[in-house]
């Protein structure tokens, strides 16, 4: 099997990314946009104390150490706060999402009647497109 087509459909979105002026304009995420296009989360992870934050800085917000690197994230999480937008066409959930490492994401709940969501809901990361072109973590819920 050939894997030319998911390699182009990559390289494109890659590229989408790399011209989308919110990743210009915060060079210090690219990584994690660019990790978006193909399919992955990941997290800052401070090596000093351990832990994950977000979002992405020269210094860890716990321990104030620069040994910032990249790691992946499980993509488990659950709803810590939500609002469902009702103003949209299709109404939509808006929510934090607390991730498994710790981190609190603002994202869009999936997959789901919004009046179905609630604090807590066990939820898996997916990915979709903004307006702009970048892939973005969303989430849906998870059993
Ligand atoms: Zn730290």
């Amino acid at each position: 099997m050939s894997n030319s087509n998911n390699d182009s459909e990559l390289a494109a979105a890659q590229a989408r990314t790399l011209q989308d002026t919110y990743v210009q304009a915060f060079p210090e995420t690219q990584a994690f946009w660019l990790a978006s296009a193909r399919g992955q989360l990941l997290l800052p992870h401070c090596a000093s104390c351990g832990r994950s934050h977000w979002h992405p800085r020269a210094f860890c917000p716990f321990c104030h150490a620069d040994a910032i690197s990249w790691q992946d994230a499980s993509g488990r999480a659950e709803v810590y706060s939500f609002s469902i937008v009702r103003r949209a066409d299709a109404p939509y959930v808006l929510a934090y999402a607390r991730l498994e490492e710790g981190p609190i994401l603002m994202t869009n709940i999936v997959d789901v009647e919004p009046a179905a969501v609630h604090t807590g809901m066990r939820l898996m990361v997916a990915f979709r497109a903004t307006q702009q072109g970048r892939m973005a973590p969303v989430f849906r819920p998870h059993s």
